[in-house]
Order: C-alpha cells, then sequence, then structure tokens
C-alpha cells in the first residue's frame, strides 16, 4: 500500500492501526461504481447514494465525500442525525431523510437544511411552521407506500397531501418517491404491481397541473433490474459499494467491492483427536489438526452466523473457521496450509493471490444478507481510506495512537 509515497508493508501497517485486524475502503472503486452507474443510467438521470447506518459500514463522512466527488446529486441518510453529522463535517450537497420525522424534530432537521420526507399533513404543516420561522423554502419529498407496506402514504391519501403542500409557502414539493420490495427477484410481477400504482399516482399528479422535478422509485436491484424505473433519479445503496446485494440481481453494471478485510495469524498450536475449540467445544478434532488464532469476532462483525462455517485466506489458501466465533477472536484451521505461520497476514474479504473471497460468499455460509454483514462492522476495526491509489484517512479506536505512529513513520 502506498502511503504519500511510501509503500507500506503488512506489518507497517500493523504498527499504523493495532490489533492485527483491520479494513481498506477503496475510494476509486467507489468513485468507479458511482461513474459506471452514471454510464448505465444516462445524463438524465440523477444518483443519489444512500450512507445511511454509517455508508453501510464502510464510514459515513469519507463516502459521503467521495460520493459527491463521483457525481452522485443526493446522499440519504435515515435518521436526521446522519443528516446532521454530515452537515457537520462541511458536506453542502442534497441531504434527503428517509425515515419518518416527528413535528417536534422538523425545525432541527431545516436548520441543517435536510430534505425532509413527509408522509402525513401534520408534518407538512409543522414543516411549514418551521421553515416559516427560519425564513426560509423547504425541500420536501413525498413518500408513497405501493406495497412495500411499511412506511409512507398511501396511493389513495397522496393526492390530498401533495395538493395540500402545494399550496403552503414555505415548503418546496421537489420529490416523491416510493420504494420497492422485492426488487430483487427478477420474477417481476410484485415491482410490476408497485410501479402501476406509483404510475397512475404520477398521471394523476400532472392532471392536476402539479410539477414534481425529483420522482424516484429505484434502489440498487430496480435500478440493475427494472430500467423502466429510473425516472428522474435511482437510489443506490449496496451497489455503490460494489455489492449486488443478493443472487438475484443483474450485472448490468460492472462494480467493484470497495471493502477489503485483513488480519493476521497470533498463535498456531496443534489439536489431538478428541479436542475441542472454543466455547462449547462446538467443534471437536476428529484427526491431529493445526489451529491457528485470528484477532477478530463478533465485537468486530465477524458474524456469530461464521462459527464452524466461516472461511479466510492463509497463503492464498481457504481455512476454515473451527468452533465458535467469540468477541475477539476465533480460531481457523491451517492443518493442510504448512506455510502458516505467525504474524502471517490473512485476507478475511478481498483477494489473495489469485483467490478471493467477498461479502456475497461469506453472507452465504452464515446465510445472512450482505447487508447485514457490512453494516456490522463495527467501530472498533481500522479503516484505511484510498485515494488515488494513496492512503489519505485512516479512522477507529486506535486512530490517536495510530495517527501518532503514522507521523513518526512519515519522519
Ligand atoms: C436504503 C434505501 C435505499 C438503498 O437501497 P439499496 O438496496 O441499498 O440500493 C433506497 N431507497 C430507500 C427508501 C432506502 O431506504
Amino acid at each position: 500500500m502506498n502511503l504519500a509515497g511510501k509503500n507500506l508493508s503488512t506489518k507497517e501497517i500493523n504498527a499504523l492501526v493495532g490489533g492485527g485486524t483491520y479494513a481498506v475502503i477503496d475510494l476509486d472503486a467507489l468513485s468507479h461504481n458511482i461513474s459506471a452507474f452514471q454510464t448505465y443510467v444516462g445524463e438524465n438521470v440523477r444518483i443519489a447514494v444512500a450512507v445511511k447506518a454509517n455508508a453501510y459500514g464502510h464510514g459515513v463522512v469519507p463516502v459521503a465525500m467521495e460520493a459527491i466527488r463521483a457525481g452522485a446529486s443526493y446522499l440519504l441518510v435515515a435518521r436526521i442525525e446522519e443528516g446532521i453529522q454530515l452537515r457537520l463535517a462541511g458536506i453542502t450537497a442534497p441531504i434527503l431523510n428517509l425515515g419518518y420525522i416527528t413535528p417536534d424534530e422538523m425545525q432541527l432537521a431545516l436548520q441543517y437544511n435536510l430534505t425532509l420526507t413527509i408522509t402525513q399533513k401534520e408534518q407538512a404543516l409543522a414543516a411549514e411552521e418551521a421553515a416559516k420561522i427560519l425564513n426560509i423554502k423547504a425541500r420536501v419529498h413525498i413518500k408513497v407506500d405501493t406495497g412495500m407496506n411499511r412506511s409512507g402514504t398511501s396511493p389513495e391519501e397522496a393526492l390530498p397531501l401533495i395538493q395540500y403542500i402545494d399550496k403552503l409557502n414555505h415548503l418546496e414539493l421537489e420529490g416523491l418517491y416510493t420504494h420497492f420490495a422485492c426488487a430483487d427477484d427478477m420474477e417481476k410481477k410484485a415491482s410490476v404491481e408497485q410501479f402501476s400504482k406509483f404510475s397512475t399516482l404520477i398521471e394523476k399528479v400532472k392532471s392536476a397541473g402539479i410539477e414534481i422535478p425529483l420522482i424516484h422509485a429505484a434502489n440498487s436491484a430496480a435500478t440493475l433490474n427494472f430500467p423502466e424505473t429510473h425516472l428522474d433519479m435511482v437510489r443506490i445503496g449496496i451497489a455503490s459499494y460494489g455489492l449486488y446485494g443478493s443472487g438475484g440481481v443483474s450485472h448490468a453494471v460492472d462494480l467493484e467491492p470497495i471493502l477489503t478485510l485483513n488480519s493476521r495469524i497470533d498463535r498456531i498450536h496443534d489439536l489431538n483427536p478428541g479436542e475441542g475449540v472454543s466455547y462449547g467445544y462446538d467443534f471437536v478434532a476428529s484427526q491431529p489438526t493445526r489451529a491457528a488464532l485470528v484477532p477478530i469476532g463478533y465485537g468486530d462483525g465477524y458474524q456469530l452466523a461464521l462459527s464452524n462455517c466461516g472461511e479466510m485466506l492463509v497463503s492464498g489458501q481457504r481455512a476454515k473457521v473451527l468452533g465458535r466465533i467469540c468477541m475477539d477472536q476465533l480460531v481457523i484451521d491451517v492443518t493442510n496450509i504448512k506455510e502458516a505461520t505467525c504474524g502471517e497476514p490473512i485476507k478475511i474479504v478481498g483477494q489473495q493471490g489469485d483467490r478471493g473471497i467477498s461479502v456475497a460468499d461469506l453472507s452465504k455460509l452464515a446465510k445472512i444478507s450482505e447487508y447485514s454483514f457490512v453494516t456490522g462492522l463495527s467501530a472498533r476495526v481500522p479503516r484505511l481510506y484510498i485515494r488515488n491509489g494513496e492512503l489519505i484517512m485512516l479512522t477507529g479506536l486506535n486512530s490517536s495512537s495510530s495517527l501518532r505512529l503514522f507521523n513518526e513513520k512519515l519522519k
């Protein structure tokens, strides 16, 4: 890895981050994914990037900054606190809050120039009053529930709400959107039904003489599977991070994963047949086994569901998790990997030699979703950010001590 012109060995990186386990977030890959989507949807369709939940675990501030640089015109958050965090980091790009905002929170959201999702008259009225006090025109989007049965206003109530907001002086009705429940299912039926309800509403709004400039519906899966749903803007979350999200999603855009996850071997020891490993002895050796200790656990986001089934790369070969994953560490089987030694680097997600292990692979093994795997990466894991091929930033609990080391290294 290149750091301000210096190539760093794994050993030097380990000295920087401490603890042995670290993630590398490749902002160049993020930028590639967003540009590739822009080419795919065409220049008349805007791209909104979902950065909720700490940018799906990747670290919200650097990801949001790079997404804007790469051409995204909206950032999507789920809570106003997430939007405020981005504003405090100096990000001025439009931010749409997707979640429910209570009437009491309107003023706070507007102080930070967040675009509001509105689903009820009471919210609209509270937003109008807050915007009046602040002497601004507040941007709002109306969310319609066309069949996800989660959040939003019903298609029947949407038009009266739109007409009501259209008459308010301090609200700018910028957007109208819906969200698909089954977009990762190439069997289109449910998505077609939802989209048809949404299209009917769009027609009614037009007939009522109301112009809404940003009408949007598609998440990553719908953007890839159903190009007819692109409308004015697509909302890309998981695919920005280089993941298709599930097996049912078209690979129409060539994505690059932005996350790699790395660790090392801290101990190697031999097990005799009959010896158990880790809490509960969920694994018992049936033959002489060489076990290696790796300092990553569910406290880092390496999910418990990977117990006895997770795999990682050691010397370019797959090694399987033995027994139950602990909070801070786990044990793998290196019986057939003779080269494995203490201190040896391990690839948990990413490429090593000509072998790779992906978030999709691990999600399948653990029977969890790709979303929950990456979003679960905890604050404890140091994250190194690469841009233009160089290390530009390091975050994590160890970052103050690491940054000190970092400076010493630079001398
Ligand atoms: C999270 C979210 C998205 C992004 O979804 P992906 O499947 O990650 O692309 C889009 N729209 C809404 C309303 C969301 O909540």
